[in-house]
């Protein structure tokens, strides 16, 4: 036999003819893959494993209950050897040697004129790898492709059927690992990413060299303007027929303005789809090992923005209702509010022991969560010098996670 390496080739089986020789356990790993090619696949063996008989029961294999003889490789197209039985397996091969058949031989590899790769599928592409007869490397590298091809890492843009239009990716709460398969594939896809400052950092260092990215973060201030600045530069570019994504830390529509940016696209005939992200209000107090919700101790849970004030005359949060509300309050960009937001709940009826949490830079190395509660709050964030980006945990969920961070 000769030691060139094979040549690959993607057979197209459908409807055609798959001889496979024996009913055991090598046999019943190959047929799945057959028959997801749409091949017409027959069994010959006196026995066959239970899983196999089931394939015959639902009518996706034909089984040919007897020994193997020459003439079932009239119809083949394609012959897999696997019986236990070398010298029938050196039979089969031969024949189809002779016949100029392409087959496949499970116990020495080197025998059969053709090699079975470790084969994956991701989003119409097959993988398909050949590690030189070492399934295990094959298995192993084709794994990994595919974990690449899943979580974005590998990019497999499309360069035909792409669609220019928007789309709004929620990057979760800062930690790569915590965007969506769909939302990093949209990523790799894109021409043109427009990122906040709480967008992922690291997952824009992975972009393909040719993607233009554009840190709104660097626009200028004055928020409305900025806002507006933004729909424009999205609008504009999806316009020109590019790919554009519009990333977020955690998800678009919580305290996001997504909305906003959808409505400008509809209004410019652009199409926009969303990808949610893991939201901070839920994904932070997480990471920092604090349930927003816990049976028994609450069943609601709250989440408001603390950018203003309570009692602002824009401010859309009822802070006595939320008071006279047993359940968990999450405050979101509330850092210099709080301890407005306390007082407010504690003149509200909430108790002054309620325990509280603030989780600084939720799933970044900086991480750190500093208890308090309604009462001790504003000095706590003081001492410990607490700045944004922060969520703050507000109920007995923060005493269930630390139990003995609370007097009872
Ligand atoms: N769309 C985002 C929220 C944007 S508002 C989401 O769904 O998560 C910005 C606020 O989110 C910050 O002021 C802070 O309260 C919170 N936040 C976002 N990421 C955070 C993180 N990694 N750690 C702590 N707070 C975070």
């Amino acid at each position: 036999m000769s030691d060139f390496p094979p040549y690959p080739s993607g057979l197209r089986l459908s409807g055609r003819h798959v001889l496979v020789v024996g009913g055991g356990h090598v046999a019943q790993r190959r047929i799945p893959s057959l028959i997801a090619a749409g091949a017409d696949v027959h069994v010959v063996a006196p026995e066959v494993t239970p899983a196999i008989e089931g394939l015959v029961g639902s009518g996706e294999v034909t089984w040919h209950q007897r020994s193997y003889q020459v003439a079932d490789l009239d119809p083949a197209w394609y012959v897999i050897a696997v019986t236990d039985d070398r010298v029938v397996n050196d039979e089969i091969s031969d024949a189809c040697e002779e016949r100029r058949l392409f087959c496949v031989r499970s116990d020495d590899a080197t025998l059969g004129s053709a090699w079975t790769p470790a084969v994956g599928r991701h989003a119409g592409v097959t993988v398909a790898v050949l590690g030189n007869r070492d399934p295990r490397r094959s298995a192993s590298v084709r794994d990994e492709i595919l974990t690449g091809l899943r979580d974005g890492s590998i990019s497999a843009r499309h360069h035909r059927e792409r669609t220019p239009g928007v789309t709004l990716v929620g990057g979760g709460p800062g930690d790569p690992e915590l965007i969506s398969i769909a939302g990093r594939k949209a990523l790799m896809e894109a021409d043109v990413v427009v990122a906040d400052r709480l967008a992922p950092r690291e997952l824009l260092g992975d972009l393909p060299a040719d993607v233009e990215l554009i840190d709104v973060a660097k626009l200028p201030r004055g928020r409305s303007a900025q806002q507006e600045e933004i729909n424009r530069l999205i609008v504009e570019h999806a316009l020109a027929g590019k790919r554009v994504v519009r990333f977020k830390g955690g998800d678009n529509f919580v305290f996001g303005r997504g909305y906003e940016e959808i409505l400008a696209c509809r209004e410019a005939g652009v199409p926009v789809e969303v990808i949610p992200g893991l939201t901070s209000p839920v994904a932070v107090p997480a990471i920092a090992g604090i349930p927003v919700t816990h049976r028994g101790v609450t069943h609601e849970f709250s989440v408001v923005s603390g950018h203003l004030p309570p009692g602002h005359p824009e401010s859309l949060v009822d802070y006595t209702a939320l008071a006279r509300m047993q359940g968990t309050v999450v405050v979101m960009m509330g850092v210099q509010n709080a301890p407005a937001i306390a007082e407010a709940l504690v003149s509200g009826g909430r108790p002054a022991s309620t325990p509280v949490a603030v989780v600084c830079d939720g799933t970044m190395p900086t991480e750190r969560t500093v208890l308090a509660t309604l009462g001790t709050l504003a000095e706590r964030l003081d001492a410990e010098q607490v700045r944004p980006p922060a969520i703050i945990v507000i109920g007995e969920v923060v005493r269930v996670a630390h139990p003995d961070g609370f007097p009872a």
